[in-house]
């Protein structure tokens, strides 16, 4: 176990040029305090959970006080923001304090959001306020929880610095985790300058560090297109499998890897509604929930032109080609596994699609609905799903048909229901549950912040006594928005 002079700290992105990064220490705040912290982010840089309570810890990730053998850079970047391209972003208010090698050799991005200005703050202040962080911390971990690939989360520090957003709001920093903050618009930027040396240098930075194994392969530029390609496409499958909507899918908020990034307005679908738009800033509904595949095919199409330096046309179409069937199976994957079936067949898409058709008719909530198909006997009525159904006569006809599926393959409803169980959560991060934590937070009660934590990272566990965690919203919570003021 380490405590925070004893992280061991290999920057290698603070050794690439400066082009890529500019060198700069966090602003420090006043008084600083613990909001949250995640014991199980912590054991992936081997920290002692009890240096959590410690000052040291507070003030190392306010950003008061340096990590000894960190080299803190805010990373360059652009983006193609809703579908324009804006040439110059960057971290504007995270700063990557240093990557750190745990003792299993893993390498993690030390990122802290809310760290003040730096060369790429624009207009903005460089700062975070309480309720965003809280909201990326406890996606982050939840995301995790649920076997979606994601950046991580150490903790939430709060701060007596006023922020101005709306309104005057409380300030406070989230220290994410990755392997690698790279994003697609890392690359963009400098295409679009056409400095291609930069952008074979970021390649192979990034190869280096996340694919190591295409290292020596030929034809490593379009190897690594295609694995960013596959990687994005499971990716969003997964997303949609469990019902997430992004809500701001710019290119700068892309992860090389492949790994959910920057939670800002996103949104877990309650009732189901295909178009669900969870930013309120989004009023075309670029980033809907059923548009997150074509985005992500859209988004890696703009990161594939910023490679053009290093791979012919051909071979770039060729790699984000693979795009449609990645998805497609492992969606197939996820869908059949959803409802509990073990073999595969054709009709099962229709099976499938016919179920969203009738949820969104209905307004089902869909994590609520997929946790009580669990519960499917074949042969019966099945009264505790036919009761989410203002009128059951559509989900008679349809659940006739996926009992006879069912028997079809022998299926065994206990048995089914442990696979379907590890599959479909009974705890998401409800927008309401957030908000309540968050109201706490405002008053000073950070208790509800680290309970919704603990109670997410088992979103599978039946956990009796955490019921009314499983509950769908009440009509306030119905009604709440959520917009890129962050
Ligand atoms: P985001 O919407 O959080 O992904 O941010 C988009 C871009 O705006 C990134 O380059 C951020 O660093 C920058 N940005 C967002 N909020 C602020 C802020 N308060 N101060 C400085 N830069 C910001
Ligand atoms: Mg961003």
């Amino acid at each position: 176990m380490r405590t925070i002079s004893g992280l061991a700290f290999d920057n290698t992105y603070a050794r690439l040029a400066d082009a890529f990064h500019q060198r700069v220490q966090p602003t420090p705040v006043p008084s600083p305090y613990l909001v949250s912290f995640s014991p199980d982010a912590a054991q992936l840089l081997d920290l002692d959970p009890a240096i959590a309570q410690t000052q040291e810890f507070v003030e190392a990730f306010a950003g008061n006080r340096p990590l000894p053998g960190s080299d803190p850079v805010a990373m360059k970047y652009a983006g193609h923001q809703f579908g324009s391209y804006v040439p110059q972003l960057g971290d504007g208010r995270a700063i990557l304090l240093g990557e750190v090698r745990n003792e299993a050799g893993e390498k993690w991005d030390l990122h802290l959001k809310g760290a003040g200005k730096t060369a790429f703050s624009r207009f903005g202040d460089g700062r975070a306020v309480l309720r965003s962080s809280i909201r990326e911390y406890l996606a982050c971990e939840a995301m995790h929880a649920l076997g979606i690939p994601t950046t991580r989360a150490l903790c939430v520090i709060g701060t007596d610095l006023e922020i101005y957003r709306e309104g005057v709001e409380t300030g406070a920093l989230v220290l994410r985790m990755a392997p690698s903050h790279v994003r697609f618009g890392s690359f963009e930027v400098f295409a679009h300058r056409e400095q291609f040396d930069r952008v074979e240098q970021l390649a192979d930075y990034t190869i280096e560090q996340c694919y190591p194994h295409l290292k020596k392969r030929e034809g490593k530029y379009v190897a690594f297109l295609r694995e960013v390609t596959e990687r994005t496409a499971r990716l969003a499958a997964h997303w949609q499998s469990v019902g997430f909507a992004h809500g701001v899918l710019n290119t700068d908020n892309m992860s090389i890897l492949g790994i959910t990034l920057d939670y800002g307005p996103y949104g877990f679908m309650e009732d189901f509604d295909p178009g669900f738009i969870c930013n309120h800033s989004d009023e075309g509904g670029r980033y809907a929930f059923d548009q997150q595949p074509k985005i992500a095919y859209w988004n890696l199409t703009a990161l594939a032109q910023s490679l053009l330096s290093l791979m012919s046309v051909d071979d770039a179409k060729a790699a984000l080609n693979v795009f449609p069937d990645v998805f497609n199976g492992h969606m197939h994957r996820l869908m059949t596994a959803k409802l509990g079936l073990t073999s595969v067949v054709d009709e099962d898409m229709t099976l499938w699609t016919s179920l969203l058709d009738l949820l969104a008719e209905a307004k089902v909530d869909y994590t609520i609905f997929f946790r009580q198909l669990g519960n499917f006997v074949v042969g019966e009525r099945n009264e505790h799903l036919r009761g989410l159904f203002a009128t059951a006569a559509k989900f008679d006809e349809w659940a006739k048909r996926y009992g006879e599926r069912l028997q079809g393959e022998n299926s065994n409803d206990a048995h089914r229901k442990t696979r379907m169980d590890r599959l479909n959560p009974k705890f998401i991060l409800r927008n309401y549950l957030a908000q309540i934590a968050i109201h706490k937070a405002d008053l000073k009660d950070y208790s509800e912040v680290d309970r919704l934590r603990s109670v997410l990272r088992l979103p599978f566990d039946e956990q009796p006594e955490m019921e009314h965690y499983a509950r769908p919203a009440p009509e306030w919570g119905k009604k709440l928005v959520v917009s890129c003021s962050s």
